[in-house]
Formats: structure tokens, sequence, C-alpha cells
């Protein structure tokens, strides 16, 4: 992986989303500049979201979902569910792990398991196929 690839602490959202995996980030056109970035470019269903606007969130000591002690509440139940089934992301796990190693280290894990074995970039959770180089993405 080369350095631009490196993915920023920044890019991780407060639902456990790697935004740097999102195709609407890695798109040339219109790129989003990822949740915790300006509003500006980025999806309305985005910048109105419950979750990075939870009061729960504000209020506590972290920046991510608190989990409500694995009470989900329906809008982060509901992108748990599309999100593991659609896109192999499991975001309440990616928070668990984010809780007990670190957002550093979560993002190491991250950098490896979504490396582009033909290219060395990111592939994106979004496609099958590398945005950069077209390879078939193997996780
Ligand atoms: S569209 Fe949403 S998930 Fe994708 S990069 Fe932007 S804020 Fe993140
Ligand atoms: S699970 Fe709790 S902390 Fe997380 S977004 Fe929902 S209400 Fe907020
Ligand atoms: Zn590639």
């Amino acid at each position: 992986m080369n350095n631009s690839n490196r993915i920023n602490t920044t890019l991780i959202a407060p639902c456990g989303i790697n935004c740097a995996l999102c195709m609407a980030y890695q798109r040339e056109k219109n790129k989003c500049p990822g949740c915790n970035g300006s509003d500006e470019g980025k999806p309305k269903s985005c910048v109105r979201c419950e979750i990075k606007n939870c009061e729960k969130i504000k209020a506590s000591s972290s920046r991510f979902c608190t989990l409500c002690n694995d009470k989900l509440c329906p809008r982060m139940k509901t992108l748990h569910s599309r999100y593991s089934k659609k896109y192999d992301v499991d975001v309440v796990e990616n928070i668990k792990t984010i809780k007990a190693v670190g957002v550093r280290n979560f993002i190491k894990q991250e950098e490896k398991k979504w490396l582009c074995k033909s290219c060395g970039g990111l592939v994106s959770m979004h496609r099958d196929n590398c945005l950069r180089c077209g390879a078939k993405k193997e996780l």
C-alpha cells in the first residue's frame, strides 16, 4: 500500500463505517469528503443522518456510537443489518474493535483487509471490483 492510500482517523464515521471504502468517497467526480468532513458535496441522507446527529453520542466521551448496551436504535439496527448482508461490513463489530484496540489499530486491520491485491489501493465495500484497476475484489 502506498502512503496516499493510508486511511485518516477522521474517515471512520460515528456509526463504524469506514468512509474510505465508500464509493462516494473513492470516485473522482462529486466526491463525498466523508461523514466527518464538510457537508458540501455530501449526500443529503448523510448530512441528515440520525446516527451522526445522535445526542447520546454527543453526550458521551467517545465520538462513536455507544451501542446503547446492545439495544441498538432502529437506525443503527437497520444500518447494521444492511451492511452485514450486502457489503460484508459489520459496523457493530467495527465499533467494538475500535473500543477494544483504538481507532488507529482498527485502521491498520482495515488497510490490510481491503487492500487490492492487484494495484495496492483500497477497494470499495460497495463494489465487487476495484474502482482503480478493475480487478475482482478478494477479501
Ligand atoms: S456517502 Fe456517507 S458513507 Fe459514503 S463517504 Fe460520504 S458520509 Fe461516508
Ligand atoms: S445505538 Fe444509541 S448511541 Fe448509537 S446511534 Fe443509536 S441511539 Fe445513538
Ligand atoms: Zn486495484
